[in-house]
């Protein structure tokens, strides 16, 4: 008899439910992967309101779930050989799927890879065979995936912090280039932008300070609790000048943006940053623009405006040792897991249309549970 997985299938925008598929053959070159869990991010909640029009994601009926752990089930000798993993091994799998010849992927950027390939956000579940999306207790591993080893000993809701730590990484280290006595600040205090706290520290900054607004005064807590100097409420103080004092008015080396929504810290980040410094953009807009930017002040003051999307290779392998050696602190950050059979409510809590006892930070659905 074949063995079934259980996944719960976003049919159309806000309607969740859960089928069974096969769990797929390996063929030469692939691997089948028992998830453990997946991590939640603002993707999941704008994914599950139908709110990625004119992306590539808008993409149903799928399985939703990108930030990807779990166990080697099964595995073909060529992807054990390739991945450096056999059956039973924990990994860590990047959700795009980049084919490896394009331009992009022939220059070491995967994330802008042409193939369009990626597990949770664009690969409909109707393709066979159908397991794309890690909110199931089953994924298809194609011969393309990206897969990294995890340590067993990590508990299960701070390895689901993978993915954003990788983020983290790659925002403020490897793109903002943050380092040792470097002065950052950090706007927006959601899960990204407090793991970018630890990254922060880690690298060697010597002042970290976190921007948020009143509703953030929870997370604004958390921030400090990870370490950060200082925190600003923008509703109650002037960043641009808190900054200025805090930096003995030299202003922040690095601004990272990861505010969702609102262009308000970006014109806050060109009056905070020193000459010479960086301002890093990762919070999506929902395409707004930039009304009063002045970029004269850019080029007057040498001012770095860099992109950042998603994630890479290395930050993938630098977040695993940033989770293990900072894991008592990020358990803080995770607040909530719930079965597949109650992904909706997840997402929900996610997006704060469910408010429990506990202040939703970090959110993820545990795939070993039943129902
Ligand atoms: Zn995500
Ligand atoms: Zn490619």
């Amino acid at each position: 008899m074949t063995e079934k997985a259980r996944a719960a299938v976003l049919l159309e925008p806000r309607k969740l439910a859960v089928r069974e598929f096969a769990v797929p053959e390996i063929g030469a070159d692939d691997a089948v992967l028992r998830v453990e869990a997946a991590g939640l991010c603002g993707t999941d909640y704008e994914q599950f309101q139908g709110h990625l029009k004119g992306t590539p994601w808008d993409v149903f009926p799928i399985i939703p779930g990108h930030e990807i752990q779990g166990w080697i089930d099964r595995i073909a000798p060529a992807a054990a050989q390739r991945w450096r993993v056999k059956e039973g091994d924990r990994v860590i799998v990047e959700a795009s799927i980049p084919c490896g010849k394009c331009f992009q992927c022939q220059q070491g950027r995967a994330v802008l890879c042409h193939a369009g390939m990626g597990y949770g956000l664009r690969i409909s579940a109707t393709r066979p065979p159908h397991l794309w999306g890690a909110y199931a207790t089953h994924l298809y591993l194609h011969p393309q995936a990206n897969v990294h080893k995890a340590p067993d000993d990590l508990p299960r809701d701070v390895l689901s912090l993978c993915n954003p730590m990788s983020n983290a990484v790659r925002w403020a280290y490897e793109r903002g280039k943050v380092g040792v006595g470097d002065a950052i600040v950090i706007a927006g205090p959601g899960q990204r932008g407090l793991l970018s706290v630890i990254v922060a520290r880690a690298a060697g900054a010597a002042m970290v300070v976190v921007t948020g607004t009143k509703a953030d005064a929870v997370r604004l807590a958390l921030a400090r609790e990870l370490g950060a100097d200082a925190t600003i409420d923008v509703d109650e103080e002037d960043p641009v000048a808190r900054v200025h004092e805090l930096t003995g008015g030299r202003g922040a080396d690095v601004v990272l943006d990861v505010a969702a929504g609102s262009v308000e810290p970006i014109l806050q980040a060109v009056e905070m940053v020193r000459p010479g410094g960086s301002i890093v953009l990762a919070g999506l807009k929902s395409q707004k623009k930039i009304g009063e930017l002045v970029p004269d002040k850019l080029v007057m003051k040498e001012i770095s405006l860099i992109g950042a999307l998603s994630s890479s290779w290395t930050a993938f392998e630098q977040a695993i040792p940033l989770l293990q050696r900072y894991r008592a602190e990020l358990a803080k950050l995770c607040t909530h897991a719930y079965p597949i059979e109650r992904a909706e409510t997840a997402i929900r809590a996610l997006g704060r249309e469910i408010i429990d006892r506990r202040e939703a930070v970090h959110v993820h659905i545990d795939c070993t549970l039943d129902g």
